[in-house]
């Protein structure tokens, strides 16, 4: 069966009796010629005068078309393809034959070392080679391949990287592409780690932490601002000197300063909480927010009394100076609040986005039960069965040998914990359980 491509050929590796493999290719002249060539050999056998002279430039032509366009695919800088091309017009010299410890033929341009047998296996072969062995001896690394030679090469975690070196000894442009390759990317890495130190201790001269002015809605501005890819970018900017880190942080500081300017108080977003809660209940987005008719962000505490997950029904308490504490409905503290406080209670509603979020919300519950042998170990493990991490758990038993259990944990939402608590009420011995509220 020929492939998509149109090859078709039989392989298969011998090895001698001196352990020497080689590989064996058969096929018929059809075959091979479309081998060579794929689908132009039918066009250029076409055109082929028999004897002609001039056959033998015409298929060394081919051949280097073919592996230039093999190479074009790793070559993403159009400038260094044609630098590429430029210096390898020596394509046409011979090419030499030799394999992996496998058995594996590999092809490589006459004069290739150890260096591009290994990047011609992996780039992470090349640059972590530390030594090589050819026909099971150790060679210097620019050691010339010999047709038939087995190579093996050596790797160690200890290495860093490939030496400067290495870009006179590789002999094929794939090795040196890769080489060069570890370069560059080796060389962003450390710009972008000097352009963060530059960047922070400038900030830290200014008096600002750098934490506070890196934060993703300023970096977003900045970024958009030069014209960069991502912050990454800027920072291998300043790294390398093609940004100085003084107009970064200055611009990073405008930013921070302004929005402090802009946010509003505690009071004042109390009062539009107040305000805003009129007509419509103020929507819970996520245990980092309130939303105020989409418009303010609060700070909102769950409150430990009572624990609300979404699908409670909840109103909020507005505390003095620490924004929304969201208490069940049926809490204790919310049914117990005096007359005076009770101006300070908002409607609070959940957001839709709360039940499809893979956020988690604390939850208690206590158990009351038998206290027999192995039910902690039964409990357990329908948790465990749910993937539900247990926060803590405590039991206390009376006299009567009834146990109460507390457990907290985190679940997604109302519905969840309910299937918990069927599940566990179906536990022996477990006679109800209820949920804390307060
Ligand atoms: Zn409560």
């Amino acid at each position: 069966m020929p492939k998509p491509n149109m090859y078709q050929s039989l392989h298969t590796t011998l090895i001698a009796k001196n352990g020497q493999p080689f590989e064996i290719q058969i096929r018929t002249f059809e075959m091979h010629r479309t081998a060579e060539y794929g689908i132009a050999a039918h066009w250029k056998y076409k055109e082929r005068g028999s004897g002609d002279t001039t056959v033998r430039d015409e298929e060394a032509k081919l051949s280097w078309l073919r592996q230039i366009l093999e190479w074009q695919k790793d070559v993403s800088d159009n400038k260094e393809f044609i630098s590429m091309v430029k210096n390898d017009l020596d394509l046409f010299s011979d090419n030499v034959y030799c394999f992996t410890p496998q058995g594996d033929v590999k092809n490589l341009p006459a004069g290739s070392t150890p260096i591009d047998f290994a990047y011609s296996i992996h780039s992470a072969v090349g640059n972590r080679m530390k030594q090589a062995a050819v026909n099971g001896k150790m060679v210097p690394l620019d050691y010339k391949i010999q047709n038939g030679d087995r190579i093996e090469i050596f790797t160690s975690q200890n290495v860093k990287g490939p030496s400067r070196d290495w870009l006179n000894i590789a002999k094929s442009t794939q090795a040196k592409n890769k080489i060069n390759q570890w370069f560059k990317q080796e060389g962003r890495a450390g710009n972008i780690t000097r352009g963060k130190e530059l960047v922070a201790s400038c900030a830290k001269g200014k008096g600002f932490e750098i934490s506070d002015l890196t934060k993703p809605e300023f970096t977003k501005k900045v970024i958009t601002k030069y014209g960069f890819r991502d912050w990454d970018s800027i920072l291998a900017a300043v790294g390398h000197g093609g940004l100085k880190e003084g107009q970064i942080v200055n611009k990073l500081i405008d930013l921070y300063q302004e929005s402090k300017k802009k946010a509003p108080t505690d009071e004042q977003v109390l009062a539009s909480v107040i305000e805003n809660n009129k007509n419509k209940p103020v929507k819970i987005r996520s245990t980092n927010g309130v939303l105020v008719n989409g418009v303010v962000d609060v700070n909102v505490r769950f409150s430990r009394c009572c624990s609300p997950v979404p699908g409670d029904e909840i109103v909020g308490f507005i505390t003095r100076g620490r924004g929304i504490s969201i208490h069940r409905t049926d809490c204790v503290n919310v049914i117990a609040l005096p007359e005076s406080e009770k101006s300070r209670l908002v409607d609070v509603e959940w957001q839709q986005e709360s039940f499809h979020s893979n956020e988690k919300f604390m939850a208690e519950i206590k158990i009351f039960c038998n206290n027999r042998i192995g039910i902690f170990a039964d409990i357990s493990k329908i948790f465990t069965e749910r993937e539900i991490d247990i926060a803590s758990m405590s039991s206390k038993t009376s006299k009567q040998g009834t146990a109460t259990i507390n457990m907290s944990f985190e679940v997604g939402g109302v519905d969840a914990l309910q299937q918990l608590i069927n599940r566990l009420m179906a536990v022996n011995s477990v006679i109800d359980i209820e949920r804390s509220n307060g």
